[in-house]
């Protein structure tokens, strides 16, 4: 059983001192399980970092796609890359409404990027849920999981902004609030996500407007 999205993110609490504590704890029970996971799930994560020198390291950032962000042009979401968040270097997606309430739950999701549909199951075997997978080629896949209804099916052809499923917070083996859980993999190891030109890099937690479709 791996742990995926042990906790929703809007849950944490910042800037409370008990909080503070009672996260640290859990950051070390997460850190303990999340060890367990990634080596039983993929090997361990290899992030891309340029570096002047042989074609060959050079050749992976240009070969990844133009990733846009998984939504409806013009729709903001909360895109966070939480400490403890399993697999590591994942986003999860929030939208808020106007009184800055969540309000996720059946709305788009669309493919990041064109590609075809090589998983479109409901998990049971961890977190994931009702889990899409494309493939876009040169090793490239994005990841959508916890979803209310996967619209597509394997084998399927889907072109960048296409819709592949809804929102939801679908999981076998967690309850958490209704989420996006995205990942951008290479060549079978999740990395971090690089979404409309942002690097997601660990931790970020920041809003930005889709350009999907637009
Ligand atoms: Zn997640």
């Amino acid at each position: 059983m791996y742990p995926i999205c042990i906790r929703a993110p809007f849950n944490r609490r910042v800037t409370d001192d008990k909080g503070r504590t009672m996260r640290r704890r859990f950051h070390r029970l997460v850190a303990a399980v999340g060890v367990a996971a990634a080596v039983a799930v993929a090997t361990p994560v290899a992030v891309a970092v340029p570096q002047a020198g042989t074609p060959s390291q050079e050749a992976a950032p240009l070969a990844r796609p133009a990733f846009r962000m998984p939504f409806i042009c013009g729709q903001v979401w909360r895109g966070n890359n939480w400490r403890g968040h399993s697999p590591a270097h994942s986003v999860d997606w929030n939208h808020y409404n106007a009184q800055g309430a969540p309000d996720d739950f059946g709305r788009r999701v669309l493919a990041s990027a064109g590609g075809t549909v090589v998983a479109s199951y409901y998990s049971t075997g961890d977190g994931y849920g009702n889990t899409v997978v494309v493939a876009h080629g040169d090793g490239w896949r994005t990841r959508y999981a916890h979803l209310k209804e996967r619209t597509v099916a394997s084998g399927a052809h889907v072109k960048r902004g296409q819709v592949i499923g809804k929102v939801g917070a679908s999981s076998a083996t967690h309850e958490f609030s209704p989420h996006l859980h995205y990942e951008q993999i290479h060549n079978g190891s999740v990395v971090v996500a690089v979404v409309q030109g942002v690097r997601w890099y660990d931790y970020l937690d920041r809003r930005l407007t889709s350009t999907n479709g637009c």
